[in-house]
């Protein structure tokens, strides 16, 4: 019933959005798994990652492959479209970090605290520019969908990638999920598939997982790490909420057939001594294939008898899609969740909702006692019958011991003929609008930016481009641009969305102030602080400024992702040659940004800061555009350049 339910809605408001992505997927050749089929890493797992392939993704989380031995990137969208052309994608040769592995997984430690407590070694920008190799004699302790948890969370460290040598649990899965002659060729070549003997790594990192404990990390940014044990002390200093609201798993990071399994072994227990949650519980199963056989073997009625409630097969509150009502906007209040990130803001668009992530074991049982305060290695939770008892630390099957029951086929292959296809979008809609080339460049030095907004500390894609409510204008760019930056923190009044217009001088929302500028014809910059740009690949996060007149966002650091997509559509992404710079600038100056005619890979551009008083300052600009990049600038965008070369 829940399923129908949470699903019929979705159906019915995104139709039109579903029908465009079937009739293009048809005209064009691929494959589309239709509303209902699961989150897009889960399904990958199921059916496209495989040891040794290269696959790019058009999300953060694509790393999750790497739990099957694949190079799983994450990209923005228009590479995807550059590779879909037969462009070949560039990288930067990054450098690999090694985390070795050494005891084994038992109790409640889960896949979950490893990649916890290597973000919380690493922090979010420490995997920059790297791909994790784990290795070591642990590793064959970890589930192989537990191995794409510890690479789908990857992504939190700024990781290009994350991967885990070929192993008999791979082996296992793929033979459950239908491809027993990929892991028999797998096993023919597997010593291309391990760490070569004695191999170098830039850095190297080890982990002991007989002596790792549950951790869970958290508010506000994924790399705080504390011991589960330490958490409720920790948060009672900080004055962090220590009731738990809401207690969430699934996500592409934990949304496994074992995850599941190994929450509803927790929940037995409790339902044993008659208790339900005391939080609210929701449950999102990875995929149709999951929710099939979790309803199949019963354990989903054993988390709904827990008092939880199962969602549809998706992203679901991961992204802020959800229909929370337990509280106000602006009320403080603790969520914990499976997934992977605890941004703020990310979960349900309220800045004071502090949102903890750790293993699903770990959410059930703190939804079970509803608080932070609980460590279930060590309290006792009190039955209906007055007795003390202790949860026991859970064991689940990791893959089902029947088949994988697969459910609905949602899957649509394109047809063999697609002449005749039409592509459906209404000229009308809200929700998509097709993309009109951006203008080429003019050929002269940027003179006189405004800056829209200086940004104060952190400043992540979900700070730039809100998801939640939001995410129903994807395919309609000038709608969804009034969610241009509306979460950053002005650094000139400490507010988010609250920019000066220099020409009224009047405070106003940051779309509404870009939109003015884009009408007067003024074009503006962005001043941002460390890692800009980091979180999930959303390209709208770069599509946005572009069209409403921004020409470059000058940062001390770029998340890798978000740099390339802002050149991709024709922006500067550029970086003080002194990170001190960013104190000179002031959000009431204006920028003059020299060079460009002579822009030339490696070759700092010039910045004149002009002030209100008349007084001037120089300083440098750094940048890393390649000469096709150049190019992709000097046209105003990839696809543009794309045009000009077919031409
Ligand atoms: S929204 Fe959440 S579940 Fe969905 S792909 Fe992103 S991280 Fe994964």
């Amino acid at each position: 019933v829940y399923f129908l339910l949470f699903l019929k809605l979705p159906l019915d408001i995104n139709q039109e959005v579903y029908n465009f992505l079937a009739t293009a997927g048809a005209k064009y050749g691929v494959g589309f798994w239709k509303p209902g089929s699961g989150i897009i890493h889960q399904i990958i797992l199921e059916n496209y990652a495989y040891p040794g392939v290269l696959l790019i993704g058009t999300d953060s989380h694509t790393p999750n492959g790497g739990g099957l031995g694949g190079i799983c990137i994450g990209v923005g969208g228009a590479d995807a479209v550059d590779v879909m052309a037969g462009i070949p994608w560039e990288l930067k040769c990054p450098k690999v970090i090694g985390v070795k592995l050494t005891g084994s997984l038992s109790g409640w430690t889960s896949p979950k605290d490893v990649i916890l407590k290597v973000a919380g070694i690493l922090t979010v920008k420490g995997g920059t520019g790297a791909i994790v190799e784990y290795h070591g004699p642990g590793v064959d302790s970890i589930s192989c969908t537990g191995m794409a948890t510890i690479c789908n969370m990857g992504a939190e460290i700024g990781a290009t990638t994350s991967v885990f040598p070929y192993n008999h649990r791979m082996k296992k899965y793929l033979s459950k999920t239908g491809r027993a002659d990929i892991a028999n060729l797998a096993d023919e070549f597997k010593d291309h598939l391990v760490p070569d003997p004695g191999c170098h790594y830039d850095q190297l990192i080890e982990v002991n997982l007989s002596e790792l404990k549950p951790h869970i990390n958290g508010p506000f940014t994924p790399d705080l790490a504390h011991p589960v044990a330490e958490v409720g002390k920790v948060a009672e200093k900080e004055g962090w909420p220590l009731d738990i609201r809401v207690g969430l798993i699934g996500s592409c990071t934990n949304s496994s057939y074992e995850d599941m399994g190994r929450s509803a072994a927790v929940a037995k227990q409790a339902l044993a001594h008659g208790l339900k949650c005391k939080s609210q519980f929701t449950i999102t199963p990875g995929s149709e294939q999951i929710r099939a056989t979790i309803e199949r073997d019963g354990y989903a009625q054993i988390l709904r008898d827990l008092g939880g409630i199962v969602l549809a097969n998706a992203c679901g509150p991961c992204i802020g899609q959800w229909d929370r009502k337990d509280i106000k906007k602006g009320e403080k209040n603790t969520i914990v969740t499976s997934y992977n990130r605890n941004f703020t803001g990310r979960n349900d668009a309220n800045p004071e909702t502090h949102a903890f992530v750790t293993s699903p074991e770990i959410v059930t049982a703190l939804a079970i006692a509803g608080t932070l305060k609980f460590n279930p290695e060590t309290d006792y939770l009190t039955g209906t019958d007055g007795k003390k008892f202790k949860l026991e630390a859970p064991d689940a099957d990791e893959l089902p011991k029947a088949e994988f029951d697969p459910g609905q086929d949602t899957y649509q292959h394109p047809p063999k003929d697609s002449s005749g296809q039409h592509v459906d979008v209404s000229p009308t809609s809200q929700r998509l609008q097709l993309l009109e080339p951006f203008d080429k460049w003019d050929g002269k030095d940027l003179e006189d930016l405004q800056i829209l907004i200086k940004v104060k500390g952190k400043c992540t894609t979900d700070h730039i481009s809100a998801a939640g409510p939001w995410l129903k204008f994807r395919g309609h760019l000038d709608n969804i641009s009034n969610n241009l930056l509306i979460g950053a923190i002005n650094i000139e009044n400490g507010k988010a969305n609250s920019v000066r217009n220099a020409v009224t001088q009047e405070f106003g929302p940051v779309p509404d102030t870009a939109r003015y500028y884009k009408k007067h014809g003024i074009r503006w910059v962005v001043i941002g602080d460390e890692n800009y740009g980091e979180g999930s690949s959303r390209e709208h996060a770069a599509l946005e400024p572009r069209h409403l007149g921004a020409r470059a966002i000058i940062t001390k650091s770029f998340a890798r992702i978000h740099e390339t997509n802002l050149k991709k559509q024709g922006l500067l992404p550029l970086t003080f040659a002194d990170p001190a710079d960013y104190n000179k600038i002031h959000p009431v100056d204006k920028l003059t940004i020299q060079g460009l005619k002579d822009f030339t890979p490696g070759k700092p551009l010039k910045c004149i800061i002009k002030h209100p008083n008349g007084t001037q300052e120089t300083i440098l600009l750094n940048h890393t555009f390649n000469e096709t990049q150049i190019e992709w600038f000097r046209a105003g965008s990839a696809l543009n350049r794309m045009k000009e070369l077919q031409q």
